[in-house]
């Protein structure tokens, strides 16, 4: 049984004060959320004030990106250990606007994939299309090369050491849901594809939707077979709707 998790990607938002309020409003009424997982990604500047405030919490807390090494001269990089130092448990890698903004391709997020567990952090590993290659019918070859990627750095167990959020690049922030059954067909896509290389991992590997999830919309979509949770952008900074969406998943 994959237990739910819901992730909040809060990307580069708030202040010290800010999230100072937001951690202390997750952890006031965490007891709602039964049964999912509930994990925080904070600007990595945060991460010494949320491990403060969570760590006597059952919530968990991870990173938005790590560098490939370990140390050493990469101006302006965090690497693994020094993710590990600060209690994280899970790191993003991979999402859309790294790979836009930044130009990270499949190689180099498999890369931070093989980073982050080789530093004991579980990899949240996004994968998904744009408008214009959804348009163009070529969703699954597009996710496929991506997941595929990190079978082909390192192997199908490190694959399975991940988590991954499937995050149509078109419904992120735009307000724009792909609908449950959109969504569902494709994690069932990826859920076959990881098949081909083991039955064990794609039973157990927890794939997440991403892409404008709500209170209002997560109960669809969490009860598709194949949804195991949410990486939420924008209601990830709201305390209660972040919440709803972790009750939702429970
Ligand atoms: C995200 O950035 O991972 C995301 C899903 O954002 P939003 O929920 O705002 O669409």
């Amino acid at each position: 049984m994959r237990r739910p998790l819901v992730a909040g990607n809060w990307k580069m938002n708030g202040s010290l004060s800010s999230v100072r309020d937001l951690l202390v409003a997750i952890k006031a009424n965490i007891t709602q959320v039964s049964r999912a997982e509930i994990v925080v990604c904070p600007p990595a500047i945060f991460l010494p004030e949320t491990q403060s405030l969570l760590q006597d919490s059952p919530i968990s807390w991870g990173g938005q990106d790590l560098s490939i090494y370990d140390s050493g001269a990469y101006t302006g990089e965090i690497s693994g250990p020094m993710f590990q130092d600060f209690g994280c448990k899970y790191i993003i890698v991979g999402h859309s606007e790294r790979r836009t903004y930044h130009k990270e391709s499949n190689a180099l997020v498999a890369e931070k994939f093989a980073a982050a567990v080789k530093f004991g952090l579980i990899p949240i590993f996004c994968v998904g299309e744009t408008l214009e290659q959804r348009e163009s019918g070529a969703t699954e070859d597009i996710v496929a090369q991506q997941v595929d990627a990190v079978v082909e750095h390192g192997s199908i167990s490190l694959l399975g050491q991940g988590v991954i959020a499937y995050e149509p690049v078109w419904a992120i922030g735009t307000g724009r849901t792909a609908t449950p059954d959109q969504a569902q067909d494709v994690h069932n896509f990826i859920r076959q594809r990881i098949a081909n290389y083991s039955q064990d991992v794609a039973q157990s590997v927890r794939i997440l939707y991403g892409g404008s999830m709500k209170p209002g919309n997560a109960g669809e979509l969490l009860a598709k077979a194949d949804i195991d949770g949410g990486l939420i952008g924008g209601a990830s900074l709201n305390a209660a709707d972040f919440l709803a969406i972790g009750m939702a998943a429970n």
